[in-house]
């Protein structure tokens, strides 16, 4: 079998912008490619189990992983799933949400944080963020309440938790369960506890650019609470309760309620096992970087916000994000130098034409809406060398020293 290394991968973050590699200084934004050339043995030992067993659904590895990813987190249970999305989803239903249940969701997030809702039944509002964590700002709560209001679901963006002892608190407050959308938040905690069990319970996200990616999709479902587990369980597999080993699970066996099929992957499961024992390394790796970054962006002019790094509780770099003046102009110079980087996010929830019923307004969610136009995070994933933060950090220098004498 041919090395996966040798293949060629593009990034699968879709960056927006054209791709020109000006010779050795290109530097993806994301790539699996480096990694793999590494972790392949590792990978093939679990992956050649699974094509032994012959079960490529319902196999082994999946619960493993569960037992794994339990341990990592402390989680009661820890539930398999296709995808950071659906584990959302089926977690929104495990938790009693009914048709026009109200949600409340930042208006700055990936847009399966809201949509979840939607597809879960309910009925997404936003609220706006705070400026330095990019999450729910617990002051924004009250405003946004409703008889309706039954849920609020703090989302832990790019390197640090949301304020969920202020938002915990307003959630006692005010008879509302918390779920977290914990997707990026793998290896994040706060005083011993794992990102997802904050409330009733959260979620992972393995899409490949993520912390802890696989190489397609897959989530899981973490939760403390036995009640939420056995539905997310059933909800994942049809609405069976109870797992049948094996491709061909009997057709006609007894079902609690209508179910999904978002069953993990075994080949996702058996490269996430694999990944999950380098993963404390990768997150160092990270926070080596991002202290890269910092020390060559700390004192550049047209860099108005850097994430704080270090002296944050239970950070983990999962994104490098700051924010710029004349953020698609520098964005277009790096690209031309073959530097990629991406917009996280480029509009704000309540502008996207798929809530335009909610009947929101530009200008209602100015934190977030300004948050949209100045953030840009640049590559950063363990595979990344020093020397290539170097040259990132150099055409930086080079745009907006150009800029101040221009
Ligand atoms: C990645 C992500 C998701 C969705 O996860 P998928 O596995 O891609 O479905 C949801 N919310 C946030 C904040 C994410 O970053």
């Amino acid at each position: 079998m041919p090395s996966p290394a040798t293949t060629s991968a593009s990034t699968s973050a879709g960056a927006g912008l054209p791709r020109q590699t000006v010779g050795a200084r290109a530097v993806p934004f994301f790539t699996q490619a480096r990694s793999f050339e590494q972790l392949w043995p590792l990978i093939e030992r679990h992956a050649v189990e699974v094509l032994d067993d012959g079960k490529f659904s319902h196999g082994r590895q999946v619960e493993r992983l569960e037992r794994a990813l339990a341990r990592y987190t402390g989680a009661r249970h820890v539930i398999g799933v296709n995808s950071g999305t659906d584990a959302l989803v089926l977690l929104l239903r495990a938790a009693g949400l009914r048709p026009g249940d109200e949600v409340l969701v930042p208006a700055f997030t990936f847009v399966a944080s809201a949509s979840a809702v939607v597809l879960a039944g309910g009925r997404p509002v936003f609220a706006d963020i705070d400026p330095v964590s990019y999450a729910l700002d617990p002051a924004a709560l009250a405003q946004r309440l409703t008889e309706r209001t039954r849920f609020v679901m703090p989302v832990h963006l790019f390197c640090r938790l949301a304020d969920l002892s202020a938002i915990g608190a307003f959630a006692a407050r005010h008879d509302l369960t918390v779920l977290e959308d914990s997707a990026e938040a793998i290896g994040m905690r706060q005083g011993g506890r794992h990102a997802g069990l904050f409330g009733a319970g959260g979620v992972l996200s393995f899409f490949p650019t993520k912390t802890l990616g696989a190489i397609g999709d897959a989530g899981a479902v973490l939760t403390d609470d036995d009640e939420i587990a056995r539905t997310v369980d059933a909800l994942r597999h049809h609405g069976r309760l109870g797992r049948t080993i094996g491709n061909f699970p009997a057709i006609n066996t007894s079902t609690s309620l209508p179910g999904f099929n978002s069953k993990m992957d075994d080949l996702q499961a058996a490269v996430l096992l694999a990944k999950l024992t380098r993963l404390d390394a990768d997150i160092a790796r990270r926070a080596e970087l991002a202290a890269a970054y910092e020390r060559r962006l700390a004192e550049l002019p047209g860099v108005l916000r850097r994430p704080q790094v270090g002296g944050v509780e239970g950070q983990v770099f999962y994104v490098y994000l700051i924010e710029v003046e004349r953020r698609d102009e520098l964005a277009a110079f790096l690209a031309g130098h073959g530097v990629e980087t991406e917009v996280y996010y480029p509009s704000p929830l309540h502008l996207q034409p798929c809530f335009a019923e909610l009947g929101h307004r530009a200008g209602d969610f100015p934190v977030a809406e300004a948050a949209c136009r100045r953030t840009l995070a640049l590559p950063l994933y363990p595979e990344l060398s020093l020397a290539e933060v170097e040259t990132v950090c150099d055409l930086m220098h080079d745009f907006f020293d150009q800029r101040e004498s221009a």
